[in-house]
């Protein structure tokens, strides 16, 4: 984990964000190479689950919704962690956590579910166990901390209105229902899918960009009509695509991927049944997406606190009901951070992020073998012109070659192109493959078409 930690500071894929102030809440910022992977993870999503399905369409809704949107979701109030308290350093940490961290310890309770216990059992375990925080120190009683973030709309004097930042991009499909009814051609079963900026109070963090207050998450909800739809198979095929997107599109190794079927307990109490697709993350495994039924929930306390008719009519028997549901909910930055660990190779001699091309920050890099001969810089920038017009191109001409390869793995680009003297009289240039550090000369007129083709 630190390795991985430290690679991706040093080469501009994660910063601490603030970091001249020294921080702040473990917040990230995402460099020149992790904005890149970040935009490929988002738009491939995008494509995968919205472009080339008949049955998605998208949407963008706001941060800041009517606060109503919240109380009728059930966040007001109940979207809490139980959290305690240490009694001499006052840091707070989830419950939860404090207990799969003491059981790690504790053969004998390595089958308990911590997930089903709720605030009450939580907090009669750690009292039974004399559970201690990670300082060594007593805990308070279990209290309940609410995830929703507060903030104000209105002028410094006038009255101000309190709101929420949203704590989960859902609410905004749920509460554009009718819109996407009355202004496109959809009919059931379709869903509705976003990407954007979510915000929770999280009480526990430190997993680096596992769990931030500032996340961006890809929320599907998949409306069908339960008379005719079977949810079974509904739900089969969300967790078929999710498999095949992290595994074909994302280049993950099956072996470390696993589904968790949530217990009756641990389920909220609208939903029939949820996965969660877990990753297996340098501190274990842990989800990465989750999916569930949500039955009609959502739509019906939308209905309720609106007073706006959220029924669908079906355009064949002109029956009236509100459409039930299947909500596919993704992390992107969780997606990130596995990328990065999946890729994360060391080798005698070097360090390198097998990132699957199509994905890679940069698909190819260009050299000049020196940067003091001109006609080799006129050459290699033509190289350079020519494949980023369609190609993601990176330009080094610093230092030696083995240094710029060296710094390349460690991007995780997959091609290298060195423009030497050679290349200047038979047009010939040295392509030198990621993985397997192969070199072969290539015809510089056949260049984009051999990258182009194993990078996408
Ligand atoms: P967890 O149990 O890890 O807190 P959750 O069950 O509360 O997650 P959901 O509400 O189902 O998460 O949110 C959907 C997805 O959003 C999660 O699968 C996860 O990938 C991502 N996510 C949730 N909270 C965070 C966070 N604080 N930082 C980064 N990603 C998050």
């Amino acid at each position: 984990m630190d390795e991985i930690v430290s690679l991706t500071k040093r080469r501009g894929f994660i910063y601490p964000t603030s970091d001249i102030y020294g921080g702040l809440a473990n917040g990230y910022d995402y460099g020149p190479l992790g904005v890149e992977l970040l935009r490929n993870i988002k738009e491939l999503w995008w494509k995968r689950f919205i472009r080339t399905r008949k049955d998605m369409v998208g949407l963008d809704s706001q941060i800041i919704l009517h606060p109503k949107t919240w109380e009728a979701s059930g966040h007001v109030g109940s979207f809490a962690d139980a959290v305690v308290e240490d009694m001499v350093t006052h840091k707070r940490y989830r419950a939860d956590h404090l207990v799969e961290d003491w059981i790690k310890a504790h053969d004998e309770f390595k089958e308990m579910i911590v997930e089903e216990l709720n605030i009450e059992e939580l907090s009669a375990f750690i009292q039974k166990q004399k559970i201690v925080s990670p300082e060594g120190n007593p805990v308070s009683e279990t209290k309940q901390f609410d995830l929703l973030m507060k903030t104000h709309l209105g002028s410094l004097t006038g009255e101000k209105d309190t709101v929420y930042m949203r704590g989960e991009t859902a609410q905004g499909i749920f509460s554009n229902f009718k819109n996407v009814l009355d202004s496109t051609r959809v009919k059931l079963p379709f869903g509705i899918g976003q990407i954007g900026k979510s915000f929770r109070n999280e009480i526990t963090l430190g997993q680096y960009v596992f769990r931030t207050f500032e996340f961006e998450q890809g929320e599907i909800e998949y409306f069908f009509d339960p008379e005719k739809e079977n949810w079974e198979e509904l739900m089969k095929g969300w967790k078929d695509a999710m498999w095949s997107f992290v595994v074909n599109d994302l280049g993950i190794d099956e072996k470390n991927l696993r589904w968790r079927r949530h217990t009756d307990t641990e389920r909220s109490h609208y939903s029939k049944d949820t996965y969660d697709l877990d990753y297996h993350f340098p501190f274990g495994w842990k989800e990465l997406w989750g999916v569930a039924y949500r039955t009609d929930y959502d739509l019906k306390q939308q209905m309720k606190f609106s007073g706006v008719d959220l029924r669908y009519t079906d355009p064949y028997t002109q029956k009236k009901f509100i459409p039930y549901v299947i909500e596919p909910a993704v992390g992107i930055n969780r997606l990130l951070f596995m990328t990065l660990c999946d890729a994360y190779h060391v080798e005698k001699n070097r360090t390198v992020l097998t990132i699957k091309p199509s994905i890679a920050p940069y698909s190819v890099a260009v050299f000049p073998l020196v940067s003091n001969k001109p006609e080799l810089v006129t050459l290699a920038e033509k190289v350079f012109d020519s494949l980023s017009a369609t190609i993601h191109t990176y330009w080094d001409d610093r230092g030696n070659i083995g240094k710029r390869y060296k710094y390349q793995d460690e991007m995780g680009t997959p091609y290298c192109v060195t423009i030497d003297y050679e290349s200047l009289e038979t047009h010939t240039v040295t392509v030198r493959e990621r993985d397997t550090m192969e070199q072969s000369g290539v015809k510089i007129e056949n260049l984009e078409e051999l990258i182009s083709k194993n990078t996408q």
